[in-house]
């Protein structure tokens, strides 16, 4: 990685809301069941001015304004520490949220967050058993764990995400991570999401191993929620919507769910065969 700079796929455009996504590419993690094209380095490395221009000229060419909302996503966004401090204190925008695994988010860098501007952390926790996790990701849970309750007690809004991956994290794992939550705090959103397969690691989920899931978190916790990877898949269907994508270059090409994950597959098979 470029000092000062960090790979930029592409950042996208909501045709729903002005809410605009920053892809940073790169990631700590290994995840096995990744579905992201943006764990491994792609794209164009950009300076957090050169990806600022990018998002407010896109925004204000297809909303007439900035967005309402900016969510930081990746890969993983906390890889370059000083960089996304950066970027969130130089973004324009009423909210601005990043998606994380938790790992780097220690006390004093999420305190250094808040004070640059962050209004959101969605975290994503893999899996409660420190092994599952471990097998999973390549690293263990117990540092994300500890991050986590010192999150809590910030003044920042928290969403708690798991991927229900059959084999991998099912009930057993989302009851320990509900209770685990719940004592934290009961109100606290959690979120679940069903796996989608890629490369013919596992499945995904059943509707009832989904409603199951649901259940017995819901024993725990007040706030919990099935949804999709994205918050955009869970609006109602009156036309359909899809996504604008932004290349670095600043071309615009509006692309569908199935436009999107065709895409990801030619880069998977493309990974897998250099
Ligand atoms: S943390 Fe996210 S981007 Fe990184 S390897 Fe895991 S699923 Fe992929």
């Amino acid at each position: 990685m470029f000092k000062g700079k960090r790979h930029v796929p592409f950042i996208t455009l909501s045709e729903i809301s002005p809410r605009v996504w920053i892809t940073l590419s790169g990631c700590n993690f290994n995840c096995l069941g990744c579905f992201s094209i943006a764990k491994d380095i792609v794209g164009k490395p950009m300076t957090v001015k050169e990806l600022v221009k990018l998002v407010e000229d896109s925004s204000r060419s297809y909303y007439g304004d900035l967005p309402k909302e900016i969510i930081i996503t990746g890969g993983e966004p906390t890889l370059n520490k000083k960089y996304l401090k950066k970027l969130i204190s130089s973004l324009r925008s009423s909210q601005i949220i990043i998606e994380s695994n938790g790992y780097l988010l220690d006390d004093k860098y999420v305190d250094e967050l808040i004070k640059a501007g962050l209004d959101g952390i969605m975290l994503d926790l893999k899996a409660f058993d420190e092994k599952i996790h471990k097998k999973y990701t390549g690293f263990s849970n117990k540092r994300i764990l500890r991050n986590l309750k010192n999150i809590c007690k910030k003044d920042i809004n928290l969403i708690i995400k798991t991927i229900y991956i059959p084999g991998w994290v099912e009930e057993k794992e989302i009851k320990n991570i509900a209770r685990f939550l719940s004592k934290l705090n009961p109100e606290i959103e959690y979120r679940i999401n069903p796996y989608r397969p890629i490369k013919n690691f596992s499945r995904e989920p059943t509707y009832s191993e989904m409603l199951n899931a649901y259940k017995i978190a819901k024993k725990y916790l007040k706030n919990v929620f099935l949804s999709k990877s994205c918050r955009r898949e869970t609006l109602p269907k009156k036309k359909i919507k899809t996504w604008i994508t932004v290349f670095p270059d600043g071309k615009m090409k509006r692309r569908s769910l199935n436009d999107y994950r065709k895409n990801n597959m030619k880069v998977f098979n493309k990974q897998e065969h250099s």
